[in-house]
């Protein structure tokens, strides 16, 4: 009998409802040694390679009585980190992603961003808050930002609103909770959907919600980068709202409908109704069960390290608060928990006798790893090619400016040793006594 024979239709589908595998592969027992052998390298240390023997000899006793995964993608493990994901967040709707930047897409399309609105977002983010909206010929108009959080600010958002806003997407950047109360009045007083990219935020929480769940939509990034990772890739898309909500499934997967059938077919192909009543045409941002899984796993660690990035934050703040000219992190107060993604360093240059560029050049040569990833996003040569004004965007954004080019620089935080971060805090205090002495 062959592997796939048996079940509804010619093959066995295993999970799948439709017959896809019955024309797929299955992965077996020495593929899964791979897996392992991938995620648990050599490190050079005595005894791996007998180890490894071991696991292979039992992988493969394993495989002989063990069945075949038979749903790879959008299946069981995806729907339970989607279950998880609304039981930690809050939310109504979650929907696990390829990747965030696909979260974010899903999300534009049902508030109707097309070619021509705009949308405004923080001059400081990364390019993937606003690929999008450029993708399609909306206009990014950049709100200045908070020199303390280097968040979004509220009161100039209010300024750069018009008409034709269509979207708000401020960024818990670093971890750090925006004002969201200040953002959401605007935004309502103007009756403007507002998404929080929360790729930092993910386990921060501000007046009691978590990040993430506040605004209109949210969501986080699970790039290995991330607070926590779903083995590499993935993002997740969050709502309260049933009109969206009930439209993430087939905004996800090219509109793929089960809920209703074409005569002799298994299923109908809707498109994505935009708030608007526009017709929004779904592209393919499927997960796959394995990155589920990850991010299952992950998320169980989740509170832990964010109470370990929290440690080490105050452990900066308490070191670099003694040093003149050194701006430490904002401390939380009762109403924000940030996650400390990042740790925000900055600098008074006229205190300090030098700017933040001169400081990250020493901080590099100590052997510290700057993370100056974060900047200005009208500087980019896309955005000239696209037509727009650097010199124009840079006026209109005067603290993005003067705090980028001499204030600020972001450091790790984790997963930092004791030793490292002691190292870290040290250099840091070291090199701005060196600018102050003219070195
Ligand atoms: C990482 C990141 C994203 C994109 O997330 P992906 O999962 O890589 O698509 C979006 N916004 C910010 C601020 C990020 O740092």
């Amino acid at each position: 009998m062959s592997e796939k024979s048996g079940g509804d239709f010619r093959y066995s589908v295993g999970e799948s409802k439709v017959p896809w595998h019955a024309v797929g592969e299955f992965f077996d027992g020495s593929d899964a040694l791979e897996v392992v052998k991938f995620l648990l390298p050599d490190s050079g240390k005595a005894g791996y390679d007998g180890k490894l023997a071991v696991a292979a000899e039992a992988i493969a006793a394993l495989a002989e009585v063990s069945g075949r995964a038979t749903k790879l993608t959008l299946g069981r493990k995806v729907a339970e980190a989607e279950a998880e994901a609304c039981r930690y967040f809050g939310s109504k709707y979650a929907c696990f992603t390829d990747n965030w930047t696909g979260g974010m897409e899903i999300a534009y399309k049902l508030a109707g961003v097309s070619a021509g609105d705009e949308v405004i977002m923080p001059a400081v983010t990364f390019i993937a808050t606003m690929a999008y909206p450029l993708s399609v010929g909306a206009k990014i108009v950049f709100a200045d930002i908070d020199p303390v959080t280097i968040n979004l600010d509220p009161a100039d958002l209010e300024k750069k609103i018009t008409p034709k806003t269509k979207m708000i997407v401020p960024v818990h950047l670093g971890g750090c909770p925006v004002d969201m109360d200040g953002v959401m009045e605007v935004a309502r007083k103007h009756g403007i959907p507002v998404m929080e990219d929360a790729a930092h935020g993910m386990g921060g929480a501000y007046k009691g919600k978590k990040l993430g769940s506040i605004a209109d939509f949210g969501g986080f990034s699970l790039h290995e980068v991330k607070n926590i990772n779903s083995l590499g890739e993935g993002g997740i898309l969050l709502t309260d709202n049933d009109f969206y909500g009930k439209q993430f499934a087939g905004g996800r997967f090219l509109g793929l409908d089960f809920t209703r059938k074409i005569k002799d077919w298994l299923y109908d192909i809707s498109p994505l109704m935009d708030k608007n009543g526009g017709i929004q045409v779904a592209q393919n941002h499927s997960s796959t069960e394995i990155q589920a899984l990850g991010l299952i796993l992950q998320m169980k660690r989740l509170d832990q390290i964010i109470a370990i990035r929290r440690q080490a934050a105050e452990y900066m703040n308490g070191v670099l608060g003694e040093e003149r000219g050194i701006l430490i992190e904002k401390s939380d107060t009762a109403d924000t928990y940030s996650t400390h993604h990042l740790y925000l360093l900055r600098i008074d240059p006229k205190t300090v006798g030098g700017n933040i560029q001169q400081l990250s050049a020493k901080l590099a040569a100590k052997g510290l790893t700057n993370i100056t990833h974060f900047g200005p996003m009208y500087r980019f040569k896309i955005m000239r090619d696209l037509g727009y004004n650097e010199h124009e965007l840079a006026a209109s954004c005067p603290r993005t400016e003067e705090m980028f080019y001499h204030s600020y620089t972001h450091l790790p935080l984790y997963p930092l040793t004791e030793e490292q971060l002691v190292y870290q805090a040290q250099a840091v205090v070291e090199a701005v006594r060196e600018l102050k002495q003219g070195k």
